[in-house]
């Protein structure tokens, strides 16, 4: 075993046999609701992090963040032509402060680069239409780099219709700082009427009117230590985000992730014993609006990620299946063991190795800290909440979230406890040829993220 059952079978009573989050993310979720980073709610909810995580004897810290906060004011959108009708719409997060733009509209299909470029000439001046889906085979594009080709070829505004049915509308950072056009997610139905208008030949007029408002404020990293006993100043750092949208409670995304990484906290200061390496909980903020807080503690922290023995990232985790490792070519005898030990709870042999962004691993990563994080299925129904009116606290699926904090607390225990380091920290060169083999540079171009040099 890699994890001696004197841990591992405390850890396991902690996390399954009395966890204290369901009910604290519930109390989080109807009392706080969503959560911006910046703003009152925001405070509110690094507090109640705060209270639980010291009342636990963790040592308990914070850095401050200061933020432009993007807050959601009035939203008009509808069709004017051929018929009138209400678009069911989301403005996207950082749309501008004040826009009120006509125009008709064109279909850009999944809004990738060649879409564009058919369209190109036609999009000039108009409402671009995309949806949420990828052509076989490939990457998912982000909507940020969906408007970025926006801008990139003229259009006057950007719908991205919803792939979730039931007039579903989803919210999420379109531009790294204030967009320059306005941007909103619509339904899948609304989308689809506007298609089959286009497709019969009959053109749509549009009207997108917003306001919004950006205020300066100051959010905070919580951060949450059980210093190492042998080795205080390596780390393994364990995070989530804990800001979430306005239009819901952040249930799912990320209040799920902020209690998995604060039951394993709880429990494994109950354990009353420190393994080797220090252990560090950290609550990001502002991952929302384009990872930064993460980003900032990589940027602090610049000399310290030597020390770093690895993080793992908690976004949206679900039922446990295995772990997410990208840029780890070789998962080695500890994680293999891991996953052996973690089985009874789901966990496979299986380790996700290609690299991802957009959520709070990506500075990490691109500065070549090993990444470990428990991968999970999460349910269906909750995934068609994400960043929807739905992803409310009735979404949360308790049994997951405490299989996922015993993974997660015994595979956090057994990085920090290794007598050597796990695994090495990638070199620039080989961070830029893990991007370069998932294609991600023009993602991370549309976030104004560059790549490590040398
Ligand atoms: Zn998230």
């Amino acid at each position: 075993m890699v994890v001696p059952s004197r841990v591992a079978d405390r850890l396991l009573a902690e996390t399954l046999g009395r966890p204290a989050m369901i009910e604290e993310l519930r109390r989080l979720c109807d009392t706080v609701g969503g959560r911006t980073s910046g703003a009152p709610s925001g405070a509110e909810a690094e507090e109640w992090a705060i209270g639980l995580l010291s009342g636990w004897g963790l040592r308990v810290r914070t850095e401050d963040l200061p933020v432009r906060a993007w807050l959601r004011g009035d939203l008009e959108a509808e069709v004017r032509a051929p018929v009138r009708w209400r678009l069911t719409a989301l403005a996207h997060g950082n749309a501008p402060s004040s826009a009120d733009v006509t125009a008709p509209v064109v279909d850009v299909g999944h809004g990738e680069r060649e879409d564009w470029e058919r369209a190109a000439g036609e999009v000039t001046d108009r409402f671009a239409l995309c949806d949420e889906a990828a052509s076989e085979g490939r990457r998912k594009l982000h909507r940020t780099e969906k408007l970025a080709m926006a801008v990139e070829f003229g259009a006057a505004g950007l719908l991205i219709e919803s792939s979730a049915s039931g007039g579903l509308p989803r919210t999420g950072v379109c531009y790294h700082g204030e967009a320059p056009i306005p941007s909103v997610g619509i339904s899948l139905e609304d989308g689809r009427r506007l298609r089959r208008l286009l497709e019969s030949g009959v053109q749509p007029t549009v009207r997108v009117a917003m306001s919004n408002r950006f205020v300066d404020g100051v959010a905070r990293t919580v951060l949450a230590d059980i210093a190492g006993a042998l080795a205080p100043e390596e780390a393994v750092i364990a995070g989530a985000h804990l800001d979430s949208w306005d239009v819901a409670q952040g249930a799912v995304d990320n209040g799920q992730g902020v209690a998995i990484v604060m039951e394993m906290a709880r429990a494994l200061a109950a354990l009353g014993e420190a393994p080797r390496r220090t252990l560090r909980f950290a609550l990001w903020a502002a991952e929302e609006v384009g990872l930064m807080g993460s980003t900032a503690y990589v940027a602090n922290h610049a000399a310290e990620l030597d020390r770093l023995a690895a993080v793992m990232n908690f976004d949206m985790t679900g039922d446990p299946t295995g772990f997410y490792t990208p840029g780890i070519a070789e998962p080695g005898d500890l994680l293999r063991g891991l996953a052996r030990q973690l089985g009874p709870l789901g966990v496979r042999e299986e380790f996700g190795r290609r690299a991802s962004l957009h959520s709070d691993h990506q500075p990490f990563m691109l500065a070549g800290v090993p990444i470990v994080s428990v991968a999970g299925r999460l349910d269906e129904e909750a995934g068609r909440y994400y960043h929807a009116v739905g992803d409310t606290f009735d979404k949360v699926a308790a049994p997951a979230v405490c299989r996922a904090a015993c993974v997660g607390a015994t595979t956090m225990w057994a990085l920090a406890e290794a007598p050597e380091r796990p695994f090495a920290r990638l070199s620039p060169a080989q961070v830029r040829a893990m991007v370069a083999e998932a294609d991600l540079g023009e993602a991370l171009a549309a976030m104004g993220v560059r790549l490590p040099e040398d």
